[in-house]
């Protein structure tokens, strides 16, 4: 996937457009990659839109249902900690696999992730997706590839925990996906809320976005939405599930919820399409 060739053509069109990022601004740093791949974005208010979506490895989180865990989960230490977190007859539905990092993560320069981004987008691609992991904790890393990408005029949506302040990034061209981790996750509430974080995302071009199990995760929806003061039309409730037939059963009743409460549904269309595959 990361040794993907640009012809000469592209290559040309690549190193104009990319000049005045590497000689005007801080010069490239690494970003620890998972995968960078095109599909259609499957959730959120974008849902359908072809794009390039690039996947950072790393979080600051550990989620139990977490479905991304080769981003992250690379030692033993971790895996005990989330099984000690979790209640024991839920244990065996878990999927606790230790990941090699050596295999799952690779130090590429912002210059060719750019390259690979673009040679993906086919030239017709406007639309990046930054996921993870968690994407901010690398956020340094990220500036002089968004900013070249903006100048490009990609639209850049940015998926993330909430947990870490976006400032730095530019206010327009970025549309933040903020997934606020509920007691399902099996973190603990003051790692996985930070209020006044949430509150600086509520001044951005964000909408809220939650993994919904059961009916009591829509009352702790409710209660952050209250604490945080979060407009019920920026709330996005998502069915969990990784298979189809759970997606579909959930996401009746949860689409019920949503019309009750006032809430907005997001599907997972990749799910659905293709099932719960890496690099889609
Ligand atoms: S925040 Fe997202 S990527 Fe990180 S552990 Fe939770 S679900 Fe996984």
């Amino acid at each position: 996937m990361y040794a993907l060739r640009l012809s000469n053509t592209t290559s040309r069109i690549f190193q104009r457009l990319f000049t005045t990022t590497t000689t005007t601004t801080t010069p490239p740093t690494l970003l620890r990659v998972s995968e960078i791949f095109a599909s259609v974005q499957g959730e959120g208010p974008f849902l359908g839109r072809p794009s390039v979506f690039l996947r950072l490895a790393l979080c600051n989180l550990q989620c139990a249902y977490c479905d991304t865990k080769y981003t992250w989960l690379f030692e033993e230490e971790k895996q005990q900690q989330v099984l000690a977190r979790v209640r024991e007859k839920q244990r065996d539905k878990l999927d606790l696999k230790v990941y090699q990092k050596s295999a799952e993560v690779r130090n590429l320069s912002v210059v060719d992730v750019a390259k690979t981004v673009l040679d993906l987008s086919q030239g017709h691609i406007r639309s990046i997706v930054l996921t993870g992991g968690e994407p901010l904790i690398q956020r340094a890393a990220l500036y002089s590839l968004l900013e070249s990408l903006l100048k490009k005029g990609y639209h850049i949506e940015v998926e993330t925990n909430g947990t870490i302040r976006p400032s730095g990034f530019p206010i327009e061209g970025i549309h933040f996906n903020v997934s606020p981790k509920l007691s399902n996750s099996f973190q603990p509430f003051e790692k996985r809320i930070h209020r006044q974080v949430l509150q600086e995302f509520l001044n951005r071009d964000a909408i809220f976005k939650f993994v919904i199990t059961q009916e009591k995760d829509i009352t702790e929806v409710n209660n952050l939405v209250e604490l945080v003061q979060i407009p019920r039309e920026r709330v996005y409730l998502m069915p969990e599930g990784t298979d189809i037939e759970t997606l579909h059963s959930r996401g009746r009743w949860l689409a019920t919820e949503c019309i009750r409460h006032g809430f907005r549904y997001s599907h997972r269309l990749h799910i659905d399409l293709w099932g719960n595959r890496r690099g889609i």
